[in-house]
């Protein structure tokens, strides 16, 4: 069968490769389940292990297939699989506990501590930009199929969730905590998926993007679920607390790490900030207000957690949300799907599309590999 694969480490190294179809055979104890892929999602993750700046490829090869934001139609299951049957729809969770620490151990993986991690896509394990996977029925989520159209959605909005159950059992502290007000900094897919969790948990959200307002398709779609939209180039995070007071919870996910200062400012007394970018460059930033922050976060016992991956329980939170979202606002998760590519062969358009979304005005670009 044919897959996109990368040669990590090397610039620009996408290409396609044939390998051996899966079978659920390959996976112990009859709990394998064969899945065709329908859709992949593209993400700056994956553009970065493109640009030879992340990804590690399985032991014993040079190349890693790529693909971690999936969602496939089950062909076939092994003889001890309940839980799904041949056309279902599933998503796969992209973490496995195949690490050495406590984590991994209890199937709790999204928290390891071991330095070398295992995903599906990203880091010593192929991904799903390809025409099959076979994977065992543990890692497998079930998709209605009424929202089988917007499924490829669910791994990003995964990693929103598990930040947000993060935050809920870290204010468990507080025995009473009834938070009304949120900021979400990032307007960029993660963005809207985190402004839409919060506006189905209730909250007044207050979205930031460096985008101008005007023109701007995703300040729309944020405005359409009751949220409001700021550009950070007129008003900073820590300012617009005159305008909406201050929050308490702000989700950061723009992927510029100064901002975390701004936001610290910005946060109610027993708030919490939530930190979800990735940054892997080398930015330093100075003129922080160290004594400011510092006093307001003791004072006030306010709180900062970091957040990566997801485990199953986050998808099915997921799950959840897109579900309510399709019925509470019909179609809008739909119209974060931009730019669909059809078939893997175009990956030179997704990298293309990828690397100048802005120009493309692009929310979430995705492979068809097979019509659903
Ligand atoms: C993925 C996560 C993964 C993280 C770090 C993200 O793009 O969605 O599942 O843990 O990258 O590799």
């Amino acid at each position: 069968m044919k897959a996109l694969a990368v040669i990590p480490k090397q610039v620009d190294s996408a290409h396609i490769v044939e390998v051996n179809k899966p079978a659920v055979s390959d996976v112990a104890d009859g709990r394998g389940v064969l899945v065709e892929v329908l859709r992949v999602g593209a993400c700056g993750t994956d553009r970065e292990i493109n640009h030879g700046e992340y990804g590690v490829p399985p032991m014993g090869f040079d190349f890693l297939i790529l693909g971690h934001e999936n969602f496939g139609r089950v062909v076939e299951v092994g003889e001890n699989v309940r839980e799904v049957k041949p056309g279902d729809f599933v998503v796969a969770t992209v973490r496995r506990p195949r690490g050495s620490s406590i984590y991994d151990t209890i199937g709790e993986q999204d928290f390891t501590t071991d330095d070398k991690y295992y995903e599906r896509g990203i880091s010593r394990l192929h991904g799903y930009m390809a025409e099959f996977y076979s994977e065992s029925a543990d890692f497998l989520v079930k998709i209605p199929p009424a929202i089988a159209e917007i499924a490829v959605l669910l791994e990003p909005l995964s990693i929103i969730e598990k930040g947000l159950k993060q935050a809920s059992d870290i204010q468990e502290r507080l025995k009473i905590w009834h938070p009304k007000t949120a900021a979400v900094l990032g307007s960029g897919n993660v963005g809207l998926l985190t402004i839409m969790a919060l506006r189905m948990r209730g909250y007044e959200v207050h979205g930031f993007g460096l985008d101008k307002r005007d023109g701007y398709l995703n300040a729309d779609l944020i405005e359409a679920i009751g949220a409001t939209y700021d550009s950070t180039t007129e008003t900073t995070v820590a300012d617009s607390v005159k305008k909406y007071d201050e929050y308490d919870l702000i989700f950061e996910c723009t992927g510029y790490s100064p901002i975390i200062f701004d936001a610290m400012q910005a946060l109610n007394e027993n708030g919490i900030l939530i930190l979800a970018s990735v940054t892997g460059g080398g930015r330093k930033t100075d003129k922080v207000p160290s004594d400011l922050i510092n006093q307001r976060f003791v004072l006030g016992n306010r709180a900062m957690v970091g957040t990566v991956n997801a485990n199953r329980e986050h998808f099915e939170m997921g799950v959840k949300d897109l579900a309510l979202c399709e019925a509470m606002y019909p179609g809008w998760l739909g119209k974060m799907l931009t730019h669909k590519v059809e078939g893997l062969e175009n990956f030179a358009k997704v990298f293309e599309i990828l690397n100048n979304s802005a120009q493309y005005k692009a929310i979430k670009t995705y492979f068809e590999v097979k019509p659903i």
